[in-house]
């Protein structure tokens, strides 16, 4: 049961004036963005400026103390207030969970599953899906990730790239409604690192909704829809890739800008 889910004007995820503190620790400071159906949408900013944070908040992996998160026009819906705040719904948690799957920096794929079981995992024993239907999507986004042939191996058998695309074609698998990347490429070499971006950009070119983390700034500027310059929990400076890497206006983001490339 999805509200909304028909309208495409409808973002996936929508996220209104998000506080989220770790302690006496604020990283996030009033965050408000938009995941629109079928845009990719990149977080860029500094180490500790509350990129992952915001992207585990979206997904309800961590609380939040104020604010809104709404999936496809649903507002979560909260019990308790302040640091005592939690999703008071475990279904709508579920669902939500469910439909925004994520990919990390380390890939975290099961060691003792072969990279076939690994991507059929969730949907068999989360979405009680049934396992020859899931087989056969599984080996579809393998193939689609380009490692159909590396169904029987284990992880530690393949190379980082193709470890991060067997973590793709697992998110892919659970067919959800959008893809959440913690710094996909950060842990590969360079050359490894291209067979992931070359991924990621023909999924962002079929239309699938995306919100990227990314160090990566080629990747960004090529990919995204929109970019959103996180800068100490707070929105420095967001738009248009065009707009935010060709022509900056806050000095942070010009700092920033200039010392990564
Ligand atoms: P980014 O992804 O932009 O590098 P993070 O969202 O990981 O930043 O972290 C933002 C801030 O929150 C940092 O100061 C970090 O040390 C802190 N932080 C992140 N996770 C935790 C945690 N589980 N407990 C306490 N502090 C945390
Ligand atoms: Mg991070």
């Amino acid at each position: 049961m999805l509200t909304n889910n028909s309208n495409p004007a409808t973002p996936v995820i929508e996220i209104r004036d998000l506080h989220k503190a770790y302690g006496d620790l604020e990283v996030l400071k009033g965050v408000s963005m938009t995941a629109p159906r079928g845009h990719v949408t990149s977080l860029i900013g500094s180490s500790g400026s509350g990129k992952s944070t915001l992207l585990r908040c979206a997904n309800l992996l961590e609380d939040s103390q104020r604010g809104e998160i709404l999936f496809e026009g649903e507002p979560i819906s909260w019990k308790g207030e302040g640091l005592h705040r939690r999703p008071s719904d475990p279904k709508q948690v579920m669902r939500i969970r469910t439909n925004l799957s994520m990919v990390f920096q380390q890939f975290n794929l099961w060691a003792h599953l072969t990279v076939l079981e690994n991507v059929m995992e969730a949907p068999v024993t989360v979405l009680g899906r049934d396992r020859k239907e899931v087989e056969e999507k599984a080996r579809m986004y393998l193939d689609k990730v380009g490692i159909g042939d590396k169904c029987d191996v284990y992880p530690a058998q393949m190379s980082g790239g193709q470890q991060q695309r067997a973590a793709i074609a697992r998110a892919l698998c659970m067919e959800p409604r959008a893809l959440l990347f913690d710094e996909p490429t950060s842990a590969l070499d360079p050359e490894l690192e291209q067979e992931v971006i070359k991924v990621i950009k023909a999924l962002a070119e079929e239309g699938r909704t995306m919100i990227i983390v990314t160090h990566d700034m080629r990747m960004a500027s090529d990919i995204s829809d929109h970019v959103i310059f996180l800068h100490q929990g707070l929105i420095e400076e967001e738009g248009h890739p065009s707009d935010l890497f060709g022509a900056p206006k806050s000095e942070r983001l010009k700092q920033f800008l200039s010392a990564t490339v």
